[in-house]
């Protein structure tokens, strides 16, 4: 199992760096920042390093939109000293990504340094990298340690903030899909996982306020959160603890902008409102009563193949085959299949009731977003209005995973 030791989060980031690298015996290190993250912590980062006598080079990537993507990490290749060395990444999760990638494909290991709690992607060992427009999650390396500056997290800009904290209230909906799917659709669940990350959820929602006003206490608590999120999924394996119908819509909406030359918005702030949407859907069943269940079951009918895999080309155009393989188990239902299906949503129609009853309101979690200074709005994020339900209708293709929108979907309740 990966082991990121330490994980400090605290005032004296730079001193326990300074520290890790002399008992590991470092000496050569490659700073990736951007014109941001360099001057609030890189350079500091940099004068430490160089003033203990080692060698330095610091590489600072131009512009104010960074993206993961083919000429960035070119940028890091290029300009990155040859031979060994350590790589600190000092940034957010764009840096941080980039930083995972150049590091592991040329041989080397590095450290995090998160400028700002927006993201549980941290500690991942996968990188989502922008090829050609299209994000693909290549599989690379955890960093070796993280030192996180409170300080500099704290004067994050609020915006990346607010990511973070839509990225993880994202996992209420996250855990009641995983939950469901072990139920419906035989999908691998760790208890003890779930509970750390219940626990995560609730320390972020209880420090609202406190993380809207920017206050040590409250980055502290996000960023802890983010980080306990990033290691339930190294320990279990995949993102599924982390990442259900809230992720899938975020994901779908930034494919789509990808596509067609658009900005791309935070993930987090994207998740935070698909949260919101998950949640009136989760509201949506808690409605259905038993006898209302047995007549939406008596009318479902097994979703014919063709006709889905159009529907998978409508959204996802030229990725149609990729989609079309990821949802095979879906795809390739039988009758029978869809019969036992059903019958497990009966019988377990008592444990989902429960699980969607965990689920709070939508304007409860709109409330609670907009206390963390998170956008609850399409407006806000620069979505059209026709833009929002397509999350919905395309999102749940990417994953073969259980969420509330295929249960929506077999019961006949309108997606979104
Ligand atoms: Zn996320």
């Amino acid at each position: 199992m990966t082991k990121i030791d330490p994980i400090y989060v605290g005032k004296e980031a730079i001193a326990h760096l300074l520290n890790y690298v002399a008992a590991h015996g470092l000496n050569r290190f490659c700073i990736v920042a951007d014109e941001n993250t360099f001057p609030a912590l890189g350079g500091r980062v940099e004068t430490a390093l160089k003033g203990t006598g080692y060698d330095v080079t610091s590489v600072v990537l131009e512009g104010h939109h960074i993206h993961t993507d083919e000429h960035e990490c070119m940028q890091v290749f290029i300009r990155a000293p040859l031979g060994p060395c350590t790589f600190i990444a000092v940034g957010s999760g764009t840096i941080t990504d980039i930083t995972r990638f150049v590091s592991h494909r040329t041989g080397r290991a590095f450290i995090g340094m998160p400028t700002a709690p927006s993201v549980d992607g941290f500690t991942s060992i996968g990188a989502p990298i922008i090829l050609a427009g299209v994000k693909t999650t290549i599989l690379c390396q955890a960093p070796l340690a993280v030192f996180a500056d409170l300080e500099t997290l704290a004067n994050a800009p609020q915006a990346l903030i607010g990511a973070g904290f839509g990225d993880m209230i994202g996992k209420i909906t996250s855990l009641a899909d995983w939950k469901m799917g072990s139920l419906l659709w035989d999908e691998p669940y760790d208890a003890a996982i779930a509970a750390r990350s219940q626990a995560a959820i609730d320390s972020v929602i209880h420090n609202a306020d406190s993380i809207g006003q920017r206050s040590e206490e409250g980055v502290r608590a996000l960023m802890d959160a983010l980080i306990e999120s990033g290691l339930c999924m190294l320990d279990f394996g995949t993102s599924r603890p982390a990442s259900g119908a809230e992720h899938h819509a975020s994901h779908y909406w930034e494919m789509k902008r990808l596509k067609e030359g658009r900005e791309t918005q935070f993930h987090g702030a994207q998740v935070g409102y698909a949260l919101t949407l998950v949640a009136a859907q989760y509201a949506r069943i808690r409605a259905i009563t038993r006898a209302d269940l047995m007549n939406r079951l008596e009318a479902a009918a097994l979703p014919d193949r063709a006709a889905e895999v159009e529907n998978i080309r409508g959204g996802y155009g030229a990725m149609v085959d990729d989609i079309v393989k990821e949802h095979r188990p879906f795809l390739d239902l039988t009758e029978a299949g869809f019969d036992q299906l059903k019958h497990k949503i009966v019988d377990h129609w008592d444990d989902i009731q429960a699980i969607a009853a965990r689920v709070p309101a939508p304007e409860v979690i709109a409330a609670a977003l907009d206390k963390a200074g998170a956008p609850t709005t399409w407006q806000s994020l620069g979505l059209d209005a026709d833009e929002v339900q397509p999350g919905f209708q395309y999102g749940h293709y990417l994953r073969n995973r259980f969420t509330v929108l295929k249960l929506s979907r077999v019961l006949g309740v309108p997606l979104g």
